[in-house]
């Protein structure tokens, strides 16, 4: 059976064929500027040259259409009809506190994704037009939605509770939920076969650290804190967010700037970060660079970034009582081998030593901690599509 993974943005589609007989990627793509002048679609089927076609296209279903077409096509195509698709997956952001799994849509599932648009304005309305238009495109399959925050829903009132009055939280469901829970899900999965240990039985740190960046702590299988929160805002320094903050800086910022509360929220997720920090880049690799060339707002903007993930880990080894292993995913956690060395060093205290040759990798699965580190360094390339297929295929085979 081959599953078609959607993951639908505001103004993008990306897209990904996995055939479930040996969870291959088939093909790979991104739909850019839907509904924008500039439409542009580049597809990458296996073992064949990337494609980049133009063509404005109105909205999800236009985009889906060409998805649809590309992956018929005589020449580029990687399959022969749109009837070999057996299922599709959906990303969606936020499940609100109806799902700590994945399930498949039906119009109560919608309800709760559209029931859901107060609190992530910026993903769940995108990502329903993506569910929309498959399945007025595909209606005869089954389509199922794979959440962020499903995983994080295993923790308990005591790490989701904010210390605000407890009606906000029944009324308008004011709490931490926690992102990035299908990669969390997937490297800490991955970390306990590397630790070879049953993963109900283990202690883990998971770091996803790419533009957008959360932590979460696992333990006995379940997530016990998270650093993302009611929204993707809170918690580690990001590419253009704050992370967390004295929420009073958002009164009175809004006083001196003159923002309201649209402009505010802006603010805050992407004019703040490394970015407003550094004045250099949202990139993590510019603001390197720009410090090694001693820039002086780099560096610190690098010092705040390490020195918030650092406070994590002791926070959360304390949560757990110990730790097994922490774990980099994602664009930086993946490829930034200084930022892993800075993160890493003078925990020794805590139990984590990294061996700096074992750390030289990029993009690849790898034990870096040295022989004697108590805490295994694992860095694990996350595979978030994989999670979405597996999950689509085990709910509708
Ligand atoms: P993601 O959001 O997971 O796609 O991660 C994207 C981010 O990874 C980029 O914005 C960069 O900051 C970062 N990144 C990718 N490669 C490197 C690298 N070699 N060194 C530092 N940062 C990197």
């Amino acid at each position: 059976m081959k599953v078609l993974c959607v993951n639908a943005g505001s103004s993008s589609i990306k897209y990904q064929v996995v055939d479930m007989t040996d969870e291959s990627v088939l093909a790979s793509g991104l739909v850019d500027r839907v509904g924008i002048p500039g439409t542009t679609l580049e597809h990458k089927p296996a073992g064949k040259d990337k494609v980049l076609i133009k063509k404005d296209l109105p909205d999800h279903t236009a985009g889906i259409q060409l998805v649809l077409d590309v992956l018929i096509n005589e020449e580029y195509g990687i399959m022969k009809s749109m009837d070999e698709i057996g299922a599709v997956g959906h990303r969606v952001v936020h499940g609100g506190e109806d799902f700590a799994a994945s399930v498949v849509i039906d119009d109560h599932v919608k309800k709760v994704i559209k029931d859901c648009f107060d609190i992530a304005p910026l993903h769940n309305p995108p990502n329903l037009m993506g569910i929309e238009a498959c399945q007025a495109l595909m209606p005869n399959v089954k389509h199922v939605a794979v959440f962020d925050t499903a995983f994080h829903q295993t923790m308990d009132p005591a790490n989701f509770l904010y210390a605000l009055p407890y009606e906000v939280y029944e009324k308008f469901r004011v709490r931490r939920y926690g992102f990035h829970g299908t990669s969390h899900f997937y490297v800490s999965h991955r970390a306990a076969e590397m630790l070879g240990k049953p993963y109900e039985q283990c202690k883990i740190i998971t770091l996803h650290l790419g533009n957008g960046a959360s932590m979460a702590a696992i333990k006995d299988g379940k997530v016990v804190d998270t650093t993302m929160g009611f929204t993707p805002l809170e918690g580690l320094v990001m590419g253009t967010r704050s992370g967390d903050i004295d929420p009073a800086i958002v009164f009175f910022l809004m006083e001196k700037l003159g923002l309201n509360t649209t402009e505010a929220n802006n603010y805050f997720n992407k004019k703040a970060g490394m970015l407003g920090l550094s004045g250099v880049s949202n990139d993590l690799r510019d603001i390197i660079e720009a410090a090694d060339s001693n820039n002086e707002r780099a560096k610190i903007a690098l010092e705040v970034y390490y020195n918030r993930i650092k406070g994590y880990i002791g926070n959360y080894i304390a949560k757990l009582n110990g730790c097994d292993c922490i774990v980099f995913t994602a664009g930086v956690g993946e490829n930034a081998i200084e930022t892993r060395e800075n993160i890493c060093k003078d925990l020794d205290y805590l139990g984590i030593k990294m061996d700096a040759a074992k750390n030289n990798v990029r993009g690849k699965e790898v034990d870096a901690s040295a022989d004697d580190s108590r805490v295994k360094i694992f860095i694990i390339p996350t595979n978030e599509e994989l999670v979405i297929a597996r999950d689509t295929y085990s709910l509708t085979k």
